[in-house]
């Protein structure tokens, strides 16, 4: 059971994960639990990290205190035995005062690496996972406080978005865990966090507690993983932004992967990476409705839907880069070129479309990266005869529509343009991937929402 910030936020929110926790371990489940820092602490020391790197010192000791007054709050929430209380502050505040070593440490030295930033960002997880373990213990349930690191997952060095070596990561929970819980022992380990072959902390990239829980699932051959979230599980569209979306109740693998890809944050987009292999079923549920059994994702699920579309993601913070020249026409290795020189400059490429015509190719990446990745194509490729022009647009958005039954269907994508045209939004750019799974489009940011409650009700997607 993985449960991500948005359970996690407050003290009496932990106690009532450690509630749902021991429910099921008391009804003849083993379970393992999984657990992300308390909702928003991870993005704080994203900030915090940059902030030391500036030097500034003052800002440190603000934080630091304003952190440990945050966790200190939920213990006192969470953990009602005076004994455990006392041993779960000490663990907060020892952690933290190492935390605040760590940032005046970036601060002197003025350097924040890619190592360092994942180290200070492993402590959001490791102040939240002892305050669950012991508000479990709490409640007279045995349970064990891991780091990803002590609990055995090994990842590569690719600090930021590293990936687990699952054989070796395998082997080592087996022996770390798997004994806890045949002895009915709670496990609970830090999301998101583990460490490299040399023990180096790393980070799963954003979100990366889902991967933890799948990771740990497939290492203990879990019956089923689930992720506890605040919302149903996942729906047609994000249920924040349009309050008549509805859950799917089941997904294949491939739906659910394509949708994570796309911007439905429900799921880290790689989490169902081991989980497919091993051909485990992934819950999405929410811990404020738990008699809602969520969506369920597996291999093949019972009960094939017909709809065509099955979901529609909004991605902003999105920018479009187009770049074109008579140049590119007819030049094999025209689009490699520019590809590479945004891979070389570490920017991915989330979307790519081109024309026949050869003569210009428009790409859309994160927004934040447009700044560089404008000035690195500039310097590569103006003036050399290929690309005569290069321009963006960062008021836009993608719009991403899933669903398996797309595949073969005649007419889809008339009907959803014409949907679109109705609505009398313009369309920017179109891709759409062989797989027939998804088609993906950009359009201008002001019309993004106003987009997805067109096709939303064209497709039949809103709650009854
Ligand atoms: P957690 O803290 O549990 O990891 P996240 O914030 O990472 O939760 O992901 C859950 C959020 O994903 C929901 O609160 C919802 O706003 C958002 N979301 C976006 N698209 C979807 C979708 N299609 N279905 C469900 N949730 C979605
Ligand atoms: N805390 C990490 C993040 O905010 C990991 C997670 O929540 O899954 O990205
Ligand atoms: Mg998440």
């Amino acid at each position: 059971m993985k449960f991500g910030g948005s359970s996690v936020g407050t003290g009496e929110n932990i106690r009532h994960v450690a509630d749902l926790v021991t429910h099921y371990a008391k009804n003849d489940c083993r379970v393992a639990v999984v657990v992300s820092a308390l909702a928003g602490v991870t993005n704080s020391l994203i900030e915090i990290a940059e902030q030391a790197k500036k030097g500034d010192e003052k800002k440190i000791q603000a934080f630091t205190k304003e952190l440990a007054e945050k966790h200190l709050a939920a213990v006192s929430k969470a953990i009602v035995n005076k004994q455990l209380q006392k041993e779960t502050e000490k663990i907060v505040t020892d952690t933290i005062s190492e935390l605040n070593k760590v940032l005046t440490g970036i601060c002197y030295v003025g350097e924040l690496t890619p190592k360092s930033r994942d180290y200070v960002l492993s402590f959001g997880e490791r102040l939240s996972a002892p305050i669950v373990c012991n508000a479990l213990r709490d409640l007279k349930f045995e349970a064990q406080f891991f780091t990803g690191k002590d609990a055995g997952i090994v990842t590569d060095s690719n600090f930021g978005e590293a990936d687990p070596l699952m054989d070796y990561t395998t082997h080592r929970i087996k022996l770390t865990i798997s004994p806890l819980l045949e002895k009915g022992v709670v496990p609970v380990v830090t999301g998101y966090i583990a460490a490299d072959q040399y023990g180096v902390v790393t980070t799963l990239g954003r979100g990366g507690s889902d991967y933890t829980a799948t990771v740990l699932g497939v290492a203990l051959a879990a019956d089923e993983v689930w992720i506890w979230t605040d919302v149903d599980g996942i729906m047609t569209t994000d249920p924040k932004t349009m309050p008549s979306a509805k859950k799917l109740p089941l997904l294949s693998y491939q739906e659910a992967a394509e949708m994570a890809i796309f911007g439905a944050k429900a799921m880290h987009p790689r989490a169902l990476e081991p989980v497919i292999k091993a051909n485990i079923p992934v819950r999405i549920r929410s811990v404020f409705h738990s008699d809602n059994d969520g969506t369920l994702i597996t291999k093949e699920p019972a009960n094939k839907s017909a709809e065509v579309v099955k979901a529609v993601a909004l991605i902003k913070d999105v920018a479009m880069i187009n770049v074109g020249g008579g140049g590119m026409v007819g030049a094999p290795g025209s689009y490699a070129k520019v590809l590479e020189v945004l891979g070389k400059n570490d920017i991915n490429v989330m979307m790519i479309s081109t024309a026949v015509s050869e003569a210009n190719m428009s790409m859309v990446i994160r927004r934040g990266l447009l700044g560089r990745a404008i000035s690195a194509l500039e310097i590569a490729l103006l003036g050399r005869g290929l690309v005569s022009e290069i321009t963006a647009e960062d008021d836009v958005c993608v719009i991403a529509v899933m669903g398996a039954n797309m595949q073969g269907t005649l007419g889809v994508a008339s009907r959803l343009f014409t949907t679109v045209a109705r609505a009398g939004v313009n369309i920017r750019m179109i891709a759409q991937g062989s797989s027939e799974l998804n088609i993906s489009f950009v359009v201008k940011e002001k019309d993004g929402e106003a987009t997805v409650k067109a096709i939303h009700k064209e497709f039949k997607l809103d709650k009854v």
